[in-house]
């Protein structure tokens, strides 16, 4: 059953932290000539008008990307600024914050000729939305699993790889899933660049994804945490967000340090980033 609709949280800290790191892994990638084929195995609607009566209800969009577009003028880190730059041109007025574009945007911004994004979306409304979406040419969507669609999509054709994996994780067993899922794209893809998403809860229910990780024999995964709130003095609810990513490109971690640095105080006193290698090379 089916029930989450990200629009209610588009443009909170965690899409940020999401969509930074996916943009800084792209500009990577973009540096060599070689195709990409992308596959984003949860697309959701792609993008997000921050006015829908949805995203007003919780306006998580004003603990996220709210403050640092506010602060655009004194940001002077180059990711932060080029970050700042496209979603700039993914508004009607470019001066005006009035939407948040979704993975599917982040991503087919990027596409060059011949490469394409397969986004897949379970749920039939939110997959109507994807599909009225205008998005780059090249942008296949499909209404299906998108974590079997991996597993069948992979190998592709071009030499290189890259997923993004972003559940909802509404289901408990979904951490073992995706750690699962990973096992079987990795042993088919080896070199493919993943990363994968997932909440901090005062439950923990991530340690079972991590550690799950860390005996599956896939090597090279990097992690980065941006915390809102210390651990310890939150009770309910999402107080960090995490990310994984698998064989990442090097100077990905730095680059996104730099523009963590900006970032954090942004989002207030308690903000904290870190990163470390869950499993090294
Ligand atoms: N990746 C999107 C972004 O960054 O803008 C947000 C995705 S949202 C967190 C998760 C989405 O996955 C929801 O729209 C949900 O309907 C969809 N979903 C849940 N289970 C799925 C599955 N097994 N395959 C594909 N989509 C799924």
């Amino acid at each position: 059953m089916l029930s989450y609709q990200h629009a209610y949280h588009a443009g909170n800290f965690a899409d940020v932290h999401k969509h930074l790191t996916l943009f800084a892994t792209i500009e990577y990638l973009l540096r060599k000539a070689s195709p990409v084929t992308y596959i984003d195995t949860h697309a959701g609607r792609g993008f997000y008008p921050l006015s829908s009566e949805e995203t007003q209800r919780l306006k998580e969009y004003r603990d996220g990307v709210w403050p640092l577009w506010e602060a655009a003028q004194s940001v002077s880190d180059p990711l932060l600024c080029s970050w700042l730059d496209a979603l700039s041109r993914a508004q009607r007025h470019p001066d005006a914050l009035t939407h948040y574009p979704g993975s599917p945007w982040w991503i087919s911004q990027a596409l060059r000729a011949k490469e394409q994004l397969y986004g897949f979306e379970l749920h039939p409304g939110e997959h109507q939305h994807l599909d009225d979406q205008a998005l780059a040419q090249g942008v296949v969507r499909i209404h299906g699993d998108g974590l079997q669609g991996l597993c069948q999509r992979l190998p592709v054709a071009t030499p290189r790889v890259c997923v993004l994996i972003d559940p909802s994780y509404e289901r408990k067993d979904e951490y073992q899933v995706v750690a699962d899922t990973l096992s079987v794209a990795l042993a088919k893809a080896r070199h493919a660049v993943v990363l994968i998403w997932y909440p901090l809860l005062p439950a923990n229910n991530h340690k079972v994804l991590l550690e799950a990780l860390e005996r599956s024999g896939i090597r090279k995964i990097w992690r980065s945490e941006l915390c809102l709130r210390a651990a310890e003095t939150h009770e309910r609810g999402m107080y960090g967000s995490g990310m994984l990513v698998i064989n990442p490109p090097w100077g990905l971690d730095e680059r996104l340090a730099g523009a963590m640095t900006q970032l954090t105080p942004l989002l207030g006193a308690q903000s904290r980033y870190r990163a470390s290698w869950l499993v090294e090379e």
